[in-house]
């Protein structure tokens, strides 16, 4: 077992249920809900969080952002909001970089 939780769900130790895969990334229901739909997609990869990442994780990035809207809509979503919290300061628990996907309801104004 890894100290990461999320590399422990990679490496299938951890159970999860996937409801996206490809050789980068993974997405999967949290724990622990905050709307009627809350996914995380990760990198498989082990990457802290924003601050960790270099010039050669660009195409990963990419891939990243753009795989999003294809599970939010593979998920019934057909609007979401994503949220990436970065360090412990920006409400980071999990230290395996993630993007939270919240939808299924319509979602109250963030300012
Ligand atoms: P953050 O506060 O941005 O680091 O968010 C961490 C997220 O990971 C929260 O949505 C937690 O509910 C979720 N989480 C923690 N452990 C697990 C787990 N074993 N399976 C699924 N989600 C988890």
């Amino acid at each position: 077992m890894s100290d990461c939780v999320f590399c422990n769900i990679v490496s299938g130790q951890l159970p999860a249920q996937k409801v996206y895969e490809d050789d980068q990334l993974l997405a999967f229901p949290s724990i622990d809900p905050k709307a009627e739909t809350h996914l995380l997609v990760i990198p498989k990869r082990h990457i802290e969080n924003l601050n960790s990442l270099t010039a050669e994780d660009a195409g990963l990035m990419a891939h990243l952002l753009l795989t999003l809207p294809e599970i939010a809509a593979a998920n019934g979503l057909p609007g979401f909001r994503t949220i990436t919290n970065t360090g412990k300061e920006g409400g980071q628990e999990v230290f395996h970089m993630h993007f939270h996907i919240l939808g299924g309801q319509t979602l109250p104004g963030f300012n």
